[in-house]
């Protein structure tokens, strides 16, 4: 932005602008033959009850196997999807994907991560209400895990649209909560049933400090509120002990699983067996 100062707009696309263009071209290309190719997959990580360290769900989180680059990871590929639009067929795919699992897995509940493009594109509840249908997927065992930034444009017509999903009988949680905006006001006026405790403030939480009435506070909240709370990042012990201390229902982070592929989510239901009877 420093190099415009003081001259035309034109010098504002400096060489690096150019090659930054030229990236995300290429990248958007790669991604729409990516998508004609199958190339997204996904992992699930595991959500656990943090009472009794029972397996309650998973999330479902985007891969990409590109031919020449390996395994990438969604904070690559999501953001430039966002912009383009090609968010709403990939988000498509992967909510197909994640219910026809989630059909196999009757015992356990499915979270898919939507975006704000995602969920203001022109067709989405009917691409919910398509896939629940084509699919047989019970509609309480799919969990629609939306940020903040869904709600930032036309508040009233995000209402409508939660109201419509809310309608169709799925599971509105907001995700990465404690970082956005009028988080609190939100929640009130918005019919969602669970909030996703942001992993900054798991990373941080000790026994006293900053992180840790965050924390109970968001619980808090949660509790007068009627919702459930998820604690995602969990990456120790100490932490999942104050999580428990503090009540909080549900855990999600590396100290229990990584994102695993679906073979290792069935191994899992496999071990947990018939101890739960199925929902
Ligand atoms: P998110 O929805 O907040 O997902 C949690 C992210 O934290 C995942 O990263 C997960 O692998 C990672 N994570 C889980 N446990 C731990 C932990 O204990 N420690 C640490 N350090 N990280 C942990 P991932 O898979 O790279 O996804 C990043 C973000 O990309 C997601 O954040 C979500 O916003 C987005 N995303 C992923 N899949 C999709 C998708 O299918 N559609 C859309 N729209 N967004 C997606
Ligand atoms: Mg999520
Ligand atoms: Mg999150
Ligand atoms: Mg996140």
């Amino acid at each position: 932005q420093a190099k415009a100062a003081g001259r035309g707009t034109f010098k504002f696309f400096s060489t690096d602008m150019d090659e930054r263009i030229l990236t995300r071209r290429a990248l958007d290309a790669d991604m729409r033959r990516g998508l004609d190719r199958d190339e997204f997959f996904l992992l699930y990580q595991p959500r656990y009850e943090a009472d009794t360290m029972r397996l309650r769900g998973v999330e479902a989180l985007v891969r990409w196997r590109h031919p020449q680059r390996g395994l990438v990871n969604p904070g690559e590929f999501i953001p430039l999807a966002e912009e383009t639009g090609l968010i709403a067929p990939l988000g498509a795919r992967v909510l197909r994907m994640a219910c026809e699992k989630a059909v196999t897995w009757p015992d356990l509940s499915v979270s898919v991560n939507v975006s704000p493009a995602q969920f203001r594109s022109a067709d989405f509840v009917k691409t919910v209400s398509d896939t629940l249908a084509a699919t047989g997927l019970s509609p309480k065992r799919l969990e629609l895990e939306l940020t903040e930034g869904v709600l930032l444009e036309d508040v009233e017509r995000s209402g409508r649209i939660l109201a419509d999903l809310k309608a169709l009988g799925v599971m509105l949680s907001m995700d990465d909560f404690g970082t956005g905006y009028s988080s609190l006001g939100y929640l009130k006026s918005f019919p969602f049933d669970a909030i996703k405790i942001d992993q900054r403030f798991i990373a941080d939480l000790q026994a006293t400090g900053d992180a840790r009435a965050i924390v109970q506070a968001i619980l808090g909240l949660g509790r007068a509120l009627g919702l459930s709370v998820t604690a995602e990042g969990v990456e120790t012990a100490e932490q999942l002990a104050l999580l428990r201390q503090d009540a909080c229902e549900e855990v999600q982070g590396y100290l229990m699983a990584r994102p695993l592929a679906a073979e290792e989510i069935d191994k899992m239901r496999g071990e947990q067996g018939s101890r739960h009877s199925a929902a």
